[in-house]
């Protein structure tokens, strides 16, 4: 007690001292804000090091888009897009409050706490010469009240702010121990680094907390928390000391947390605001892993919530092939060949992320990378091409060739709406060259599009069909052809409506399920289902559309194809059989084949259902 007394004592003369030094030149130390200064300048030095080398390794292209995109009206919307997402977590609330909570209050709390402080040191101070420690500890170099207009509102919007931050901490710290009450089954596991961050950021918190709520029961002042505080802690014991040493141990955390986070998942909170800008400038399409890639890789929070939807988090919990251990493998080079090639390439994992990465196209250029360049000729495929011209060409694909009930069904369809077609595939061809593309083999696929290119413009087709969604997506991305390239569920749609074809409705009851390829990869939601309305009687299911689940029979996956694709097409079977169909309906020939393997109920296409109510 006499020497929390007389460091008290030693501590206000020095605290009145302090003041009238900051009077005459506006300028104060103390030894403590050192652990932050030094933790602040390393990370910036380190932020502007990491931006400058992606910047200098932007192609000319790249780096001519950022110049112009910065001084352009796209500006704005890099803005509000910070603001809205990196800031307010708009995406994440979608997809989950709790967590939407948790990173607004984080975010948004310690930019207002920020924002606040600097203006009210800066008012207070009249120069904008502060050093940057100022408005973080300003509670201890302004004892009291500051003499500034309006500081009621200053210290309550403070103090609200702060009190969001905490709460934040709170949610967070009951995310990591009880997962599951705040809506996820899953949470990434931590780094040595991410936890020395992460440590350091739940205490930086309450530090503050205490820092200035022990000053203002020595001083006075404080809003309606921290003065609160102070006063009832001012009523027992003498709080100048403690106060004194949470004031350290405040910027010792701040300084922690700043020396970690480049190391750190924390990196995310610079990058994201890089990656927006880039993404919003134009970047982002190629195919090669690249500098868009790697800060898509630094910009992934860890968040989980990718980790939750892919169908291998249940049917391989063992596997750590997710996006978020995807990303984190990449950044720190441990790359693990296996979980490369161990996924659906469904989509989900990009459909959900708040952030926007692309995961899908980073792993396939992962895949380029670890493929050896095996160069293929297709010299001993026929080399006279199509001999008939049609405005319509049919592409059946591989798995259309291998379901031929879809193969027959369209043929009907096409027989009946449209009387000059040609089909480019019926004695079978070479295939797309997605599955080429899928395993990284981007040079083979090129050559594989620029025989397939010459067959289609020679039949001089003014529409490609395609039966198969991984064909349609191939043909209208990767091909350039310049003609108008349709799923069957579109173009059969599209016939209806112009009365090419006419159907009779009935009552046979069914679900829908949306192929990764045609849904989630092309946005094809609504002809499928406007023709299974128009046809009979469609039920709702619990996850539809964005949400689908895949078949589990991709393309993709090429680790363990069998065993994982057999699991994931049960898990999704149960979820449609709910509703109790007669039939399940998709419009892909490979979901089709693989439900057909393991389902009870029957499993059709699109295209079968419509060719057997054909008036
Ligand atoms: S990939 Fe997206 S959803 Fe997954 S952890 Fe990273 S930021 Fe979160
Ligand atoms: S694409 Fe699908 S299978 Fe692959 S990691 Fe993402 S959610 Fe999982």
């Amino acid at each position: 007690m006499h020497i929390g007394v007389s460091a008290g004592r030693e501590y206000q003369k020095y605290h009145i001292e302090n003041q009238k030094l900051f009077k005459r030149t506006a300028m104060i130390f103390d030894p403590f804000v050192l652990p932050f200064s030094l933790g602040f300048f390393i990370l910036f030095f380190l932020v502007i090091f990491k931006f400058s080398y992606w910047i200098k390794r932007l192609s000319p292209r790249d780096r001519y888009r950022l110049n112009k995109g910065i001084f352009s009206r796209k500006i704005f919307g890099v803005a509000g897009e910070i603001i809205m997402e990196s800031l307010l977590h708009r995406r994440i609330f979608k997809r989950n409050l709790m967590l939407g909570y948790m990173h607004m209050s984080l975010a948004f709390g310690w930019f207002m706490l920020i924002l606040i402080g600097n203006i009210e040191s800066r008012i207070h101070a009249g120069t904008e010469l502060n050093p940057p420690y100022y408005p973080i500890f300003f509670r201890f170099f302004v004892s009291g009240e500051p003499d500034i207009p309006s500081i009621e509102l200053f210290t309550f919007l403070m103090d609200f702010f702060l009190l969001l931050v905490l709460s934040g901490v709170l949610v967070a710290m009951g995310k990591r121990i009880f997962s599951r009450a705040v809506g996820m089954k899953k949470t990434t596991r931590l780094r040595l680094f991410d936890r020395f961050a992460m440590i350091s950021l739940w205490l930086i918190f309450p530090l503050r907390l205490m820092a200035e709520s022990l000053t203002s029961g020595t001083d006075g002042g404080g809003g309606f928390l921290t003065g609160s505080l102070g006063n009832a802690a001012a009523s027992i014991f003498d709080t100048a000391a403690p106060a004194y040493f949470f004031w350290w141990a405040y910027s010792c955390a701040l300084g922690v947390f700043f020396i970690s986070l480049p190391y750190s998942r924390y990196m995310h909170i610079p990058t994201e605001i890089f990656l927006i800008a880039l993404r919003r400038f134009g970047m982002g399409n190629e195919r090669r892993y690249g500098v868009y890639q790697e800060v898509e890789v630094f910009s992934c929070s860890r968040c989980g919530i990718c980790i939750d939807v892919c169908p291998l988090a249940t049917v391989s919990p063992q596997r750590k092939t997710q996006a978020a251990y995807f990303h984190r493998s990449v950044r720190v080079k441990q790359l693990n060949e296996s979980d490369v090639f161990y996924c659906l390439s469904c989509g989900r994992c990009k459909e959900v992320c708040p952030v926007g990465i692309n995961t899908d196209r980073l792993r396939l250029s992962q895949r380029a990378l670890l493929q050896s360049a095996a160069k293929q000729a297709y010299d001993y495929l026929p080399q006279n091409g199509v001999r008939k011209t049609a405005r319509v060409a049919y592409f059946a694909g591989c798995m259309t060739h291998l379901t031929p009930a879809v193969k027959k069904a369209m043929q009907q369809i096409l027989d009946q709406c449209c009387n000059d077609y040609v089909f480019l595939d019926e004695n079978a061809s070479v295939c797309c060259g997605r599955p080429l593309l899928l395993s990284g083999r981007n040079d083979e696929a090129q050559a594989l599009a620029a025989y397939n290119r010459k067959r289609i413009r020679e039949c001089g087709a003014e529409t490609l069909v395609t039966s198969c969604p991984i064909c349609y997506k191939t043909f209208s991305e990767n091909y350039n052809l310049g003609i108008r390239v349709m799923h069957h569920s579109s173009f059969i749609y599209e016939m209806l409506q112009q009365e090419k074809i006419a159907i009779l409705k009935d009552d046979l009851s069914c679900v829908y399920h949306d192929p990764c390829e045609l849904g989630r990869g092309s946005g094809i939601y609504d002809e499928p289902r406007h023709l299974l309305e128009a046809s009979c009687n469609l039920l709702h299911t619990k996850e539809e559309k964005q949400n689908m689940s895949c078949c589990g029979g991709s393309l993709a996956n090429l680790n363990d194809y069998t065993t994982t694709g057999r699991e994931v097409a049960k898990q999704t079977l149960m979820m449609l059989s709910e509703p109790k169909p007669d039939c399940i309906v998709t419009a892909c020939p490979l979901c089709k084949k693989t439900f057909a393997s393991v389902s009870q109920i029957p499993v059709q296409d699109i295209a079968e259902i419509i060719a057997r109510r054909i008036v």
